[in-house]
């Protein structure tokens, strides 16, 4: 799929660091660019990938850096993962806090120690005036009362990938934060989804790949990258009832607001 001339994308959360996608790492971002995608947010899941991250993001001006550590992930965390963080925020002053969250698809016995490590990432990133990037899986009760814990300080950012039901899109708003939709607004079954895309304001709608995870439906490959974002505006572009390049424009341009902030 060609893009339209002049369209720009936004690529709200994907993982350029991934072992899938680092080894053609010119290849991903020469497609990106021959895709219109202008913009990444590149998230970091674990202290081993943050400096890759940050070597991405140091020679790549349209990679946004992002470092957190991801609730999968949280049991590889040493001691000093909290020092490490705040410095690396703080040599990164473009960086934003990512990716955090709750997972309740894991094992009950992790809860805790996902509680802690969220609550203690939102708290860096209010302190830091940095914004955040949210997994959120089987667990939209709990991130909204521990984010209301935390409201009128952190500075937003986006509920990535959001599966969660419509009727919070508008609780999620009011703390703050924007929506961001993958891939998986393209699969036909995904109803909770596809729902949700078409409540969101549109000052605070924004599309993803995580790549390299959710391909979307119909681009046949089994890893993804930014240049699929194209799929992603296509399908908000058909539930919203708008255009492919409207989606684009908007996408882009919430985007920039929440992660290209000059600090
Ligand atoms: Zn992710």
């Amino acid at each position: 799929m060609e893009p339209a001339a002049g369209i720009s994308y936004f690529d709200s959360h994907c993982h350029l660091q991934d072992d899938r996608l680092l080894p053609d790492i010119s290849g991903v971002l020469g497609r990106a660019r021959n895709a219109g995608v202008r913009g990444m947010m590149c998230c970091g899941s674990c202290q081993r990938d943050w400096q890759i991250v940050h070597d991405i993001a140091v020679v790549n001006p349209q990679v946004v850096p992002s470092f957190g550590l991801h609730p999968w992930y949280l049991s590889e965390r040493t001691p000093t993962w909290h020092e490490e963080l705040v410095a690396r925020l703080a040599e990164n002053p473009a960086a934003c806090v990512g990716e955090i969250g709750l997972d309740h698809a894991l094992d009950k016995a992790t809860f805790a120690d996902q509680e802690t490590a969220l609550v203690r990432q939102l708290d860096i990133a209010s302190r830091l005036a940095r914004p955040v990037s949210i997994h959120c899986r089987r667990a939209f009760g709990r991130v909204i009362e521990l984010l209301r814990l935390a409201d009128g300080v952190f500075q937003g950012g986006i509920v990535h990938s959001y599966s969660g039901p419509p009727e919070l899109v508008k609780t999620f708003e009011d703390l703050g934060l924007s929506i961001s939709f993958s891939g998986s607004v393209t699969f036909p079954g995904s109803k909770r989804a596809r729902a949700s895309i078409a409540v969101v304001s549109p000052d605070r709608l924004c599309i993803e790949t995580d790549s390299p995870d959710i391909v979307p439906f119909g681009c046949g490959a089994s890893v993804n990258e930014p240049a699929n974002i194209l799929a992603v505006a296509m399908a908000a572009a058909e539930i919203r009832g708008v255009s492919v390049g409207e989606i684009a424009e908007l996408t882009f341009k919430n985007a920039s607001r929440i992660f290209c902030v000059k600090r």
